[in-house]
């Protein structure tokens, strides 16, 4: 029950705790250190020592780590689904993913471990390039402080924790406080695969305090945060010259053209808007279709969205739980009922039962209704009437975020038009903006951030390049 934070490769017991409560039943699950001043220096400080012995370990031992992190994970899998389900309310059957999906990130981290290469430069191309031969490296950046979201708490660690390993860096990475225990988890399977002692560091409790404390010490070389906007932006303010990537929030839209087959498309839908209660970046939350397929889509969502089923994550066949916290549920109800003064009507959903919010489908939302404009990290979600695809690509773009978008539509000339048009990080053309997998760039344009995850993709951003120039006149 007692946690301990993980540092310099030992377990330490915390100077304070906090009691870690099951946001679906507000049961205790476990006690967790809420890391003070000094702790947090002693993590980065062994993160810092660490650091040369992480450079010098070859690429084929950083990768041998990372796969037996996967081997390990594999063992234990079903426990590591259990851990977040319980901290996060995650369902069980979206947590079992989570964790898949972790496998992969780690995989691809060891994979991309062995690939990490620089290139040579055609200095031949001006005539004072003549005689000279150029090439560059990557290089480890140093210290990262990694500070991670609840909602995908293991693998949002492992796209952090994977690539910075197999960059050769070190990292102090502080978890979410309401999700500590994957992160605990993770951390011990890597002690087990024989990462050096100060390679990882982990950090529990809040953010403000931690967090800042990590983002403003300067033997920390980077940050890579995912989190909300507001959060960003501070970090951003405070990073000052070092490098960062924030992967932000969103509100995501997806396109419905008039020429597709509804029947195909409401499942992978209600899916995207409602997959871990819309606790998603990139979970769906506006829908634009075509005026002359409107209805139909409507009458079929809230159809499909009436199956869902609502209750304890731990129960197989249950679609949704919780919201992470009772506040999220109240502004939630609040933006519901504000949309509502604003002409919007409910159509399935808008009340709560505890901390579980019903799946909430709106319609006729103006785009001022906070659940159009703000990024809701809630089972809401709107859908809209257009006239055209030039008006729904319009409706996506008309947002300060810009994540990924999607459109679904059998023409190729208005598919590629939307590609070209939508201002996000990511198109996904016949599918919901909700899909990723973990080697794809992945990250966001506008208030949706900076810098790009996806393994391959994290270790650009985690590496510095050297130039080496030889005279060879
Ligand atoms: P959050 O911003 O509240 O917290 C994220 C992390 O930052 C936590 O570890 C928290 O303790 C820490 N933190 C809080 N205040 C801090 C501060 N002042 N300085 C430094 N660290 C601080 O976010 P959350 O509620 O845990 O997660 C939800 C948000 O994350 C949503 O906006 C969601 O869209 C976003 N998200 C983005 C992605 C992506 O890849 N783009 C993925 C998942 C979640």
């Amino acid at each position: 029950m007692k946690k301990h934070l993980f540092i310099n490769g030992e377990w330490v017991e915390g100077t304070t705790y906090n009691d870690l409560l099951s946001p679906y039943n507000g049961e205790k699950i476990a006690e967790v250190p809420v890391a003070t001043r000094d702790e947090v220096d002693h993590a980065i400080m062994a993160a810092h020592g660490a650091v040369p012995m992480m450079t010098a370990l070859p690429l084929h031992k950083r990768a041998h780590i990372l796969e037996r992190v996967c081997q390990l994970l594999e063992e234990r899998k079903e426990e590591a689904a259990m851990i977040i389900a319980t901290e996060a309310a995650k369902p069980i059957a979206t947590a079992r993913e989570e964790v898949i999906r972790t496998y992969q990130t780690y995989k691809f981290a060891a994979e991309e471990a062995k690939r990490i290469h620089g290139e040579i430069i055609p200095m031949g191309a001006v005539p004072n390039g003549d005689g000279r031969i150029a090439y560059t490296l990557r290089e480890p950046i140093g210290v990262i402080g990694a500070i991670t979201p609840f909602n995908f708490p293991m693998n949002l660690v492992a796209h952090k924790v994977g690539p910075a390993i197999a960059a050769g860096n070190t990292v102090v990475l502080k978890p979410a406080r309401q999700t500590p225990l994957s992160a605990l988890f993770i951390a011990k399977l890597f002690e087990e695969a024989g990462l050096p002692k100060g390679a990882l560091n982990v950090v529990t409790g809040n953010g403000n305090t931690i967090g800042t404390r990590i983002v403003k010490d300067p033997r920390v070389q980077m940050v890579t945060f995912t989190g909300s906007p507001a959060v960003g932006k501070s970090i951003h303010h405070l990073a000052g010259l070092k490098k960062v990537t924030l992967e932000l929030g969103s509100n995501s839209g997806v396109i419905i053209d008039r020429d597709v087959d509804i029947s195909n498309i409401i499942t992978r839908c209600v899916t995207g808007a409602f997959s871990y209660q819309g606790q998603v970046c990139i979970s769906l939350q506006r829908i634009y279709v075509h005026k002359e397929v409107y209805d139909a889509f409507v009458e079929r969502f809230v159809e499909e969205t009436k199956k869902l089923k609502i209750g304890n994550p731990l129960d197989a066949d249950v679609h949704l739980s919780a919201l992470i916290s009772t506040k999220d549920v109240e502004r939630s109800l609040e933006w519901i009922e504000e949309a509502k003064s604003h002409g919007a009507k409910v159509v399935a959903g808008g009340y709560a039962e505890g901390n579980m919010l019903y799946p909430t489908v709106l319609v006729d939302v103006p785009s001022q209704a906070k659940v159009s404009c703000q990024e809701a990290f809630a089972p809401i979600v709107l859908i809209n009437r257009v006239s055209s695809i030039e008006d729904a690509i319009q409706c996506v773009n008309d947002s300060q975020f810009g994540l990924q978008a999607g459109i679904y539509t059998n023409n190729i000339r208005t598919a590629m038009n939307a590609a070209n048009e939508l201002k996000v990080g990511g198109v996904m053309i016949n599918d919901i903006p909700t899909y990723r997998v973990d080697h794809m760039p992945y990250g966001g344009v506008k208030e949706s951030g900076t810098g790009r995850e996806g393994v391959k993709y994290a270790i650009e951003e985690m590496t510095e390049m050297k130039l080496i120039v030889i005279n060879n006149n």
